[in-house]
């Protein structure tokens, strides 16, 4: 097999593109998982906030029944105060004016004990929100865990061979002008499907099904430059070449 320079490049070029569709496979294979997982850290985060703020607020409902009580027995100790005085008063004008303090001491209990019960209600009504939320942070979490383990298998199976893969990348890309590796990763950059190196498909692009005028098809078979297509910009190679090349990496 007569080497030429163009040839040389192209089989360089080839080799890169097919080592990395197999790191593209790898990736593939790991999916939508590391943003799965990431998107459930997040939900999770979120739930978790939601528990606490409730717990907070549960919380501040307690302290504010606490100062009820303590207010309820002021008020309770005042009246029994006011009442032993009303024994000992000397006119009715005294009397009166205890009686009216105590009648504002009895509005102030009750006002506190409608102001209890509200907040208890209130504080049921948070721990059930509570509870169901923690039920969901517990579901999320779990959720999560199993995500992550599913995760954390694939990436252990394919370690190995993706740091394989990475190494002979590293090799294949340094027989490769820069020039033409910057081209070459800028149109696979662009591509969704990762493909800078397609075969011709009957006399069409491979990679964008644009026809490709026969004078072409002759210099593609001939190898005597580097052929990219008008329509898509990706580089050219005729399948027996493309073939060969997935073999020797592949050897
Ligand atoms: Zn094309």
């Amino acid at each position: 097999m007569a080497n030429n320079p163009v040839e040389d490049r192209l089989r360089a070029l080839t080799t890169l593109q097919v080592l990395d569709s197999k790191l593209d496979d790898i990736h593939r294979l790991r999916g939508s998982l590391p943003e799965e997982v990431s998107d459930l850290e997040d939900d999770l985060e979120g739930l978790v906030t939601r528990h606490d703020r409730i717990e907070e607020e549960i919380k501040e409902f307690k302290a504010e029944i606490t100062l009820r009580k303590s207010k309820i027995e002021e008020f309770t100790g005042q009246i029994k105060k006011y009442e032993e005085q009303q024994m000992q008063v000397k006119n009715n004008r005294e009397f009166e004016a205890l009686r009216k303090e105590i009648e504002y001491a009895n509005l102030e209990i009750l006002t506190s004990e409608k102001k209890i019960r509200q907040h208890n209600d209130q504080i049921e009504q948070k721990q059930e929100l509570m509870e169901e939320t923690k039920s969901r942070v517990d579901a999320k979490r779990h959720e999560l865990e199993e995500k992550k383990k599913e995760l954390e298998v694939i990436i252990e199976e394919t370690k190995v061979e993706e740091a394989r893969i990475l190494e002979l990348i590293k090799g294949a890309e340094t027989k490769v002008e820069s020039r033409f590796l910057s081209g070459y990763r800028k149109v696979r950059q662009n591509m969704r499907n990762g493909l800078a190196v397609v075969t011709t498909d009957r006399n069409a692009c491979g990679g964008c099904f644009s026809i490709i005028p026969p004078q072409v098809h002759i210099e593609l078979n001939q190898r005597s430059r580097l052929i990219t297509c008008e329509n898509c910009g990706r580089i050219l190679v005729d399948e027996s070449f493309f073939e060969e090349v997935i073999e020797a990496v592949s050897a």
